[in-house]
């Protein structure tokens, strides 16, 4: 039996990954088990955009492994406090809580807002409302999925956790008319990625805020995807020139080797949680602190921030240029790049396997959209070869 077909038997078909057995990876690049070297243009869903086996994350890792790993928060680590502090200084908020994945991070937001629209704005036990967007990912506990568009998230898998309210992603108009005096917070992707890179109109971030002012409501933006300079910004709602009040960060936090989350806010909402009320075995442990803060410091030194703006730009007017006649739309902003194919040219999942088949590896969308997210650190030499290559599998369908 090879590994796949044991992996087949023994591992829950939760996924459908494409049949390549990775063997080892460096850099943008990764090798499967028969040698075959491909440009990873997916970077695990925006988790490995250092890029894979990051000279600076390994030496951090396999020092701080050594030295201390896992005690739980019932002791004070020496990497936390910096780690958190840089973490607060490049979002531009003052407080964190750690967590480990995505999804545990979204929870603590919703924790935030329900005790914030308690305990702050007066809101009646069991009342508390939180506005969510349509189209939405923020991960796959029972609670999240309860409040997701997407019926194959929640197929079989209720009942859910009340309290929340759906909205059109992008119309502010909508929000406005959702929010009464139950709400509490209104939590959203400031660009919509699992739903195929959805960039809302300019201008409604702004609104949104806005919104939240006048109604003592709470703005969250869940970055867990869209943050730490995927979108050549720290993060995406710096487009807008706005702050929110909550803001979820995970994935590439980890320097792509080691799940590490955090939901930030203000000190007023951070208040809100006493010794108790909530906490991980594993969130804010010495290693995950260790690596998140150099995973940080790396964004930084290597200008990756700037970087995937530059590049970015550069990639969305090659797939542009490329797609035309084959795509309805191609958007998105920085290194993350969603190209919406045609109904009637192709299949994502047939050009993603063909791309694949041609040494590029993405990750297809619904049925329609491709989406390019690269490492930040790729170079332009091995843009252009990815590029290339995506041109030449484009014009295949083309033809
Ligand atoms: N929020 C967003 C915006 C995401 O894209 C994801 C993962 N795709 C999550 C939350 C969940 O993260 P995790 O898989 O680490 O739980």
């Amino acid at each position: 039996m090879n590994a796949i077909e044991l992996e087949r038997q023994v591992c829950a078909a939760n996924y459908a990954p494409l049949p390549i057995m990775l063997s080892h990876g460096e850099g943008v690049w990764l090798t499967d088990v028969a040698g075959v070297k491909r440009l990873d243009m997916m970077s695990g869903y925006s988790a490995v955009s250092l890029g894979h086996g990051h000279p600076r994350i390994l030496k951090v890792l396999s020092e701080q492994a050594r030295k201390l790993t896992v005690t739980s928060r019932a002791f004070h680590s020496e990497p936390l406090g910096p780690f958190l502090a840089k973490l607060c200084a490049v979002s531009g908020q003052e407080m964190a809580l750690p967590m480990n994945t995505g999804a545990e991070a979204v929870e603590t937001a919703i924790k935030a807002a329900r005790r914030w629209g308690y305990r702050v704005k007066g809101i009646a036990d069991g009342k508390a409302e939180i506005i969510v967007a349509d189209g939405n990912f923020h991960g796959r506990t029972t609670t999240i999925v309860g409040f997701s568009s997407d019926e194959g998230y929640r197929d079989g898998f209720g009942p859910f956790t009340p309290g929340f309210v759906n909205v059109p992603f992008g119309d502010a108009a909508a929000v406005e008319a959702a929010i009464t005096p139950n709400t509490a917070a209104i939590m959203i992707e400031p660009i919509q990625g699992e739903a195929g890179i959805v960039v809302p109109p300019m201008g409604y971030l702004k609104r949104l805020r806005d919104l939240c002012d006048a109604n003592n409501v709470l703005l969250i933006l869940d970055e867990v995807q869209s943050g730490l300079g995927r979108t050549g910004r720290w993060f995406a709602h710096e487009h807008e020139g706005i702050r929110p009040d909550g803001l979820i960060v995970g994935k590439a936090l980890g320097g792509g080797v080691y799940p590490v989350s955090a939901f930030l806010a203000s000190r007023d909402v951070m208040r809100l949680f006493e010794p108790g009320s909530h906490g991980s075995t594993f969130g804010g442990n010495a290693l995950a602190a260790a690596i998140g803060l150099e995973a940080l410091n790396i964004i930084e030194e290597e200008r990756l921030v700037e970087r995937s703006a530059e590049h970015g730009a550069y990639m969305k007017r090659r797939l542009a240029a490329m797609t035309q006649g084959l795509a309805r739309d191609v958007r998105g902003a920085g290194l993350w790049v969603g190209v919406d194919l045609d109904p009637s040219a192709a299949s994502a999942k047939t050009v993603v396997s063909a791309l694949a088949g041609a040494g590029v590896l993405t990750k297809e969308t619904h049925e329609t959209v491709i989406r390019f997210a690269p490492p930040l650190t790729i170079s332009r030499a091995e843009l252009d070869w990815g590029l290339d290559c995506c041109e030449a599998v484009f014009a295949s369908f083309a033809g």
